[in-house]
């Protein structure tokens, strides 16, 4: 058999197996009317003028690409102030700017860890940390979720010359929040370096929206991850912790060496963000006003709930066909959420993914609530 049939015929073979699971997934042109409450766009700061605004004239200033990478020629006047911004921000002496967050953890994760290094991540870490770890070469243990007395038995065991602690900040499936001082202790009590990747917590979590790791010392968190693309309104990642740390990532990280800068548009529109983060923190208390509405109206409907009081509040609905059931019940109101089912979460827990954002109104909360309502109507209509 030619060799180009094999792989076809391997490809239709993957193809047949999602479909006969119905996990085949869906890609659709979003509808400019939907109200959405799937995307993390936390602070309405993607769609705020003035973010808009640096962006364009950024791309005017700079350029509508970088041109070259960083280390060759694509590191410009924006890249490095908006990198100082955020160091200063967080509270670190360096930060450095990736294209994606997806890439900064690849190039953490590879640039530090190797074949003597153990890797401990919390089972619900995201995929981007989980493909780190793999790239990286370094053995890898997960611990259950949010359980310190677990790492520890998994650290207490290992006898690897380099250990390192990794979670997200906020769990993106589940909207919970690590527990960052029990990580601290545990990974200081044996000598582990922490990492935390706080793509969902970053400019929303916190008095002033540092995110989670807001109060707590550098020391104890000498990794810090963040993404651009969430409350901050644009694209991208950085990775903020001490000089010597930071240099390493920049001279070793594959995923920061070997690719096209960060367009400088995007850099200029993320530092407009920043200030509008830490000077306009209204925005944080209307996303918690809502967050607060949701969670008291929704068990008056008889919603599952879980535990979180992040945006992310997913309703965990467990079969795979209820969820694309309300999904598209939502869908026909105009209401976009996200269907979220294995393999992203484990079997039987699939659930709608809901975000609040500043952005949305109480209006907009009460069309959600109803049209979740409608959803249970239904479900009973179907069972009678
Ligand atoms: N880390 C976490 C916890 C995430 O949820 C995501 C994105 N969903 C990423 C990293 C990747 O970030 P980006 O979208 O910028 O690649």
């Amino acid at each position: 058999m030619p060799v180009s049939d094999a792989w076809r015929e391997r490809l239709a073979s993957a193809r047949d197996d999602r479909l006969r699971q119905r996990r085949w997934r869906k890609r659709r042109v979003k509808p400019s009317a939907t109200l959405d409450f799937a995307g993390n766009d936390y602070l309405g700061l993607a769609q705020e003028p003035r973010v808009q605004n640096a962006q364009a004239e950024g791309a005017r200033r700079f350029g509508a690409g970088a041109g070259a990478s960083h280390l060759v020629s694509g590191h410009l006047g924006t890249h490095e102030a908006l990198e100082a911004a955020l160091a200063e921000w967080t509270g670190r002496e360096r930060a450095l700017l990736f294209s994606t967050g997806y890439m900064a953890n690849l190039g953490v994760l590879q640039s530090l860890a190797d074949a003597h290094t153990a890797i401990f991540q919390d089972r619900l870490n995201h995929a981007s940390l989980l493909d780190g770890a793999t790239l990286s070469g370094a053995r890898s243990r997960r611990y259950h979720h949010r359980d310190g007395e677990d790492l520890q038995r998994l650290l207490a065991r290992s006898t690897a010359t380099h250990k390192l602690v990794v979670s997200d900040g906020v769990f993106s499936m589940d909207g919970d929040v690590a527990d960052i001082a029990t990580l601290a202790r545990v990974s200081r009590e044996h000598s582990a370096w922490l990492m935390i990747d706080d793509a969902h917590g970053f400019g929303v979590l916190g008095e002033n929206g540092r995110g989670c790791v807001e109060g707590v010392t550098r020391e104890d968190v000498p990794i810090l991850v963040g993404t651009l693309g969430k409350a901050l309104g644009t694209a991208g990642a950085f990775v903020a912790g001490d000089a010597a740390l930071i240099e390493h990532i920049t001279q070793f990280a594959r995923s920061y060496v070997y690719t096209t800068a960060q367009p400088p548009s995007i850099a200029a529109a993320t530092l407009e963000a920043l200030s509008i983060v830490r000077q306009e923190p209204q925005r944080r208390r209307q996303l918690f006003e809502h967050i607060a509405t949701f969670r008291r109206e929704a068990p008056l409907l008889g919603l599952p709930l879980a535990h979180s009081a992040t945006p992310i509040q997913p309703l965990m609905l467990g079969s795979e066909a209820r969820v694309m059931t309300w999904a598209d019940t939502l869908a026909q109101r105009g209401i976009s959420v996200g269907a979220i089912r294995p393999p992203t979460v484990p079997e039987g827990e699939a659930r709608l993914r809901i975000t609040l954002s500043a952005r949305h109104t109480q209006a907009d909360l009460h069309r959600l609530l109803e049209g979740l309502n409608a959803c249970q109507r239904e479900e009973a209509a179907c069972h009678a």
